[in-house]
């Protein structure tokens, strides 16, 4: 048995695995690079006061969930529990955000949760994910969205929906927080310790909790489209426009209120009902205040986050099938002494070819390394004994039709490139 045990709540993504974590990553990219965002990378800690300035104390990540440390110098840190934040420090801190036009990034990277971990939650888990700041145009919006929902159908998903609201600006969303207060008060006995305490920091939280009672209450509270003023309305109406236009489908859900203290007007979730508890594919939304919060200038922001595991989980749900291009090209079977010594030669050619290439030299029998060469994967099997030595020629197989060709070195290059 195994000694040691991989903590609560992580996994490890194993070779078998890990051609499909390429395939989704890889494809990311290549979405952000069609909108042309670039690439950020920040550490995966961060000052813990970042995290509960932005993403806010009120909330679960901050309250319950961030894995804090102090450091040998009495720092405290917190491993991040997600991007945006990380992204806002670096864009102000290298001042991203004297950018004329736009400041448009993505990133990548382990995010840490401290949940209870179930099927698509987990407390090392990957997320993906954009912002875009300098502009509160309503088109930005739609764009970002866009983004997402190229990426979701690049890679064959179907079965998922958009469902977008708008939580307003400070202005209605103080009046909005009033109007909740007032509603949820005279069933304050009713709702949840957590829900209690929301209630005063934040009441718009309320709206997202998972207790029965409290969402069976929630049923009935007054809606945020009602309250928005009439610049938020209007920016919501165009969003609406540009997302018709665009012919990318939606529904409103002015319950989707988003765990984080940061967000106004624009929330959005990319939602897939087959992943059941946690169905929350991607979620964005817009964060006009947040790059002064944190001491840059008065610039918009927007942007989305979305967890490659449940991404892989739909992909399963959907049977989509994903490429596995992380295999050999050429499988190696020696045979005799004269082949082997050979081989060493061989093999740096073949790579020098950029032809990746498999052999094990301690199985001397035919059956043995064809047995290798077929669990490889390999496309190709190359067949060198005394035979093909002496007329300087290599047997090629082809794996898939079974045919073979006794060639020279070019003649095989250019066939395993076919
Ligand atoms: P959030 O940052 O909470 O808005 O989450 C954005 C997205 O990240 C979610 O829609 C999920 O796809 C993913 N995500 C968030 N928390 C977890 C978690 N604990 N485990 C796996 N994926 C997560």
């Amino acid at each position: 048995m195994a000694k040691y045990k991989i903590p609560r709540g992580t996994y490890d993504i194993l070779p078998s695995e890990s051609y499909k974590w390429q395939y989704v990553q890889n494809t990311f990219r290549k979405v952000a690079r069609l909108y042309n965002f670039k690439e950020i990378v920040t550490p995966i800690f961060e000052s813990s006061d970042l995290f509960e300035r932005s993403v806010g104390d009120s909330s679960d990540i901050v309250e319950k969930e961030m894995y804090k440390f102090n450091d040998k110098k009495g720092r405290t840190f917190a491993l991040r529990p997600e991007g945006t934040a990380s992204v806002v420090r670096s864009v102000v801190e290298n001042n991203l955000d004297l950018d004329a036009n736009s400041t448009k990034l993505y990133y990548m990277g382990p995010m840490f949760r401290y949940d209870r971990p179930q099927k698509g939650r987990y407390r090392q888990f990957y997320q993906y994910g954009v912002e875009y700041f300098g502009s509160d145009n309503a088109l930005i919006d739609a764009q970002t969205i866009a983004l997402a929902d190229t990426f979701l159908r690049q890679l064959g998903l179907k079965n998922y929906k958009l469902e977008i609201n708008s939580i307003g600006n400070a202005t209605c969303a103080k009046d909005y927080d009033s109007a909740l207060i007032n509603f949820f008060k005279p069933h304050f006995n009713e709702l949840c310790s957590d829900c209690q305490r929301r209630l005063e920091k934040n009441p718009k939280r309320v709206l997202d909790c998972k207790n029965k009672t409290c969402k069976s209450i929630a049923k009935e509270a007054p809606s945020m489209l009602d309250y928005l003023d009439e610049e938020c309305s209007t920016h919501f109406e165009n969003l609406q426009k540009y997302l018709t236009q665009m012919k990318i489908d939606f529904v409103v859900n002015p319950t989707i209120v988003r765990g984080l203290d940061y967000y106004t007007k624009t929330a959005f979730e990319f939602i897939d009902s087959n992943l059941g508890a946690q169905s929350t594919l991607i979620g964005g939304g817009r964060y006009d205040g947040l790059v002064k919060q944190i001491g840059g200038r008065d610039v918009a922001g927007i942007g989305f986050a979305g967890g490659f595991e449940r991404l892989l989980l739909s992909l399963e749900a959907e049977e989509i099938k994903i490429p596995n291009n992380d295999k050999p090209d050429v499988y190696l079977v020696t045979l005799g002494e004269k082949a082997e010594t050979i081989s060493a030669e061989l093999l740096m050619k073949l790579r020098a070819d950029n032809i990746s290439t498999e052999f094990h030299p301690d199985k001397k029998t035919m059956k043995a390394q064809m047995k290798a060469a077929n669990r490889s994967d390999a496309r190709f099997v190359i067949l060198l004994g005394d035979n093909e030595i002496e007329q300087n020629k290599f047997n090629l197989k082809n794996m898939e039709t079974g045919e073979q060709e006794l060639v020279d070195f070019q003649e095989m290059v250019r066939i395993i490139f076919q």
